[in-house]
């Protein structure tokens, strides 16, 4: 193990980037940490949380197993402290969490080694953008992420599982820039039968909007969404068929460790990534840890089992007790899932992913 950082947080530059922080066993560093506020969710996407599966008495996480807005606070703390960069809070869906701009709020104080400000960002299905972009941004939120797998209603409908309409989440998008919320990233997951003949019309609308748009391929996540290699329609596929209508050219990552490629619009009017953990894994500079709703800390989306963090810490652990749990399990690290994927991994144990915000 590389540990760089001291115990006081004084750090010295990682070979990774150049910026203070641990490495793992693979010389990769902490940069992302992933908070998921909730385990619950309004959808029932088919590719995370099928109805069949988790249907409406699905019961999630009692509300004293989840952590408090204070008890993420500090462990964010502790984590910016060992160089995490960037913060992305996720579920479920964290908006249907109560009071969730006073997290932001909290989060919003916290300061790298260097002194910046962190980077704080959403992912959100965008079904309560409307009421709450307004205060997400004035507590400090920067940026934020919208899933949306289609403007065709009713494949938009059939894929969240609850026949949610398009029009809703493409109003919270509204309020989300109109919130100053910048820039606003729209994720798509494309799954073969269910939406690919969306991509072009989401790739025109997203172009046009000024949104930057970015493909996931559909992965193996968790064990109940019946995943298949067939039903993935790969990142070459993707660029291809944009590629025809709205030629694009690579475009060179923006940091180390940036997950999605990036492809720029050659008439310069835009840009879209593609994020391609199936066709062309990008373990090799995974920076992310996520923490779930329970306190667990997981340091790969395939993991089996994370970390229990919220015991040490109802037990009154010093921030030094918990910086050292996650040094040593950063340290250990070897996750590479996507590297080694094939038929032998796909009967493996794996948490859903509904529980670490994906
Ligand atoms: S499979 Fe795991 S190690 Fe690989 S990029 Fe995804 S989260 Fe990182």
């Amino acid at each position: 193990m590389q540990s760089i950082a001291s115990p006081t947080g004084a750090a010295s530059p990682t070979t990774f980037d150049g910026r203070p922080g641990l490495l793992d066993m693979r010389g990769r560093a902490l940069r992302d940490l992933r908070i998921s506020v909730t385990d619950r969710c309004n959808f029932r996407c088919t590719y995370c949380m099928p109805a069949e599966v988790f249907g409406r008495d699905y019961a999630f996480l009692p509300h004293a197993e989840v952590l408090t807005y204070e008890e993420i606070h500090r462990l964010a703390g502790i984590a910016v402290g060992l160089g995490v960069a960037k913060l992305r809070i996720t579920g479920g869906e964290p908006l249907v969490r109560r009071d969730l701009a006073a997290l932001i709020a909290q989060l919003a104080t916290l300061r790298t080694p260097e002194g910046k400000p962190v980077d704080l960002t959403l992912t959100t299905n965008g079904s309560a953008l409307r009421p709450l972009a307004g205060a997400l941004a004035g507590a400090g939120l920067q940026r934020i992420t919208v899933s949306l797998d289609s403007l065709d209603d009713t494949t938009f409908r059939r894929m969240n599982g609850v026949d949610f309409p398009v029009a809703r989440v493409l109003d919270g998008i509204d309020a989300a820039r109109a919130a100053g919320l910048a820039p606003v990233k729209v994720n798509m997951v494309v799954k073969k039968g269910e939406n690919e003949s969306s991509i072009v019309p989401m790739a025109r609308w997203a172009r046009d909007e000024g949104l930057i748009l970015r493909f996931i391929e559909y992965m193996d996540v968790g064990t109940t969404n019946g995943w298949r290699l067939d039903d993935v329609v790969t990142a070459g596929e993707i660029v291809a068929a944009i590629d025809a209508e709205l030629p694009l050219e690579a475009a060179a990552p923006t940091y180390r460790g940036e997950v999605a490629g990036r492809w720029r619009y050659r008439d310069g009017s835009g840009e879209i990534g593609v994020i391609s953990s199936v066709s062309q894994p990008f373990c090799g500079d995974c920076t992310r840890a996520r923490l779930s709703a329970e306190g667990r800390i997981y340091t790969c989306l395939f993991s089996a089992s994370g970390t229990d963090l919220r015991g040490p810490l109802r037990e009154g652990a010093s921030d030094d007790e918990l910086r050292r749990i996650l040094e040593d399990l950063w340290g250990a690290r070897t996750d590479r899932y996507s590297e080694l994927r094939s038929a032998a991994t796909s009967h493996l144990p794996r948490v859903e992913m509904f529980a670490v915000g994906g």
